[in-house]
């Protein structure tokens, strides 16, 4: 219990490391499948220029430390790497060069706490990214995001979350429409909350897990 607040607050305080622009696999080629975004699309030329690091274990973003909760709480051995960005106003799960990557913007994920009200926030991005290492990438783009939702939702649950909370990001941030790549925030709020029901009982739907099957 007491854990995942400090991996909370360690995400809020913690200064960024300095940039060091470090050759990474990740940097020659990255493919975003999901991006949890505040705008569409990366400010420059692409991401590569702004992964600044891999995040270690104990990296003072408190990134990983929230993704390792996350693996416990499911009992998962997902396999991917960790790359922290900055300045980008984005978090992505993706395929890059057949190595699973997760990129989050530390910077973007306070906004969305102090948007959204609660530090919940955070960790449900992170967590539907993870969601999406989870589920496995959908053709169906729509489907794909609403799978991550889902794993969102259950992971909150299990982590100690009310469900109001769960959907606190989505609902501060999320479209009043369905886009190109996203369902609406309303759909997507109800698959959070969806999850985080069945989590509440024990229960996982792997309907929404198309790499389960
Ligand atoms: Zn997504």
């Amino acid at each position: 219990m007491l854990g995942r607040r400090s991996c909370l607050c360690c995400l809020a305080a913690a200064p960024l490391a300095a940039a060091t622009l470090a050759p990474t696999p990740a940097r020659a080629q990255a493919l975003p499948f999901c991006r949890y975004s505040l705008r569409d699309g990366w400010s420059a030329s692409g991401p590569s220029e702004y992964i600044t690091r891999e995040a270690r274990p104990d990296d003072p973003s408190g990134i990983p430390q929230i993704v390792a909760r996350i693996r416990q709480v499911f009992s998962i051995a997902v396999p991917f790497d960790i790359y922290i960005a900055e300045k980008e106003d984005n978090a992505f799960a993706a395929v890059a060069n057949g190595k699973k990557i997760l990129v989050v913007d530390v910077g973007f994920l306070e906004k969305i706490n102090g948007t959204a009200r609660t530090q919940w926030g955070a960790i449900q991005v992170v967590a539907h990214e993870v969601g999406h290492h989870i589920a496995g990438f959908s053709q169906d783009r729509h489907r794909g995001e609403l799978n991550a939702d889902y794993w969102s939702g259950q992971a909150l649950q299990r982590l100690g979350s009310a469900m109001e909370a769960a959907t606190a990001a989505i609902r501060a941030f999320g479209s009043d429409f369905d886009t190109s790549s996203h369902p609406n925030k309303n759909r997507r709020a109800q698959t959070i909350e969806r999850g985080w029901t069945d989590a509440r009982r024990n229960y996982i739907d792997y309907s929404f897990c198309d790499a389960c099957r």
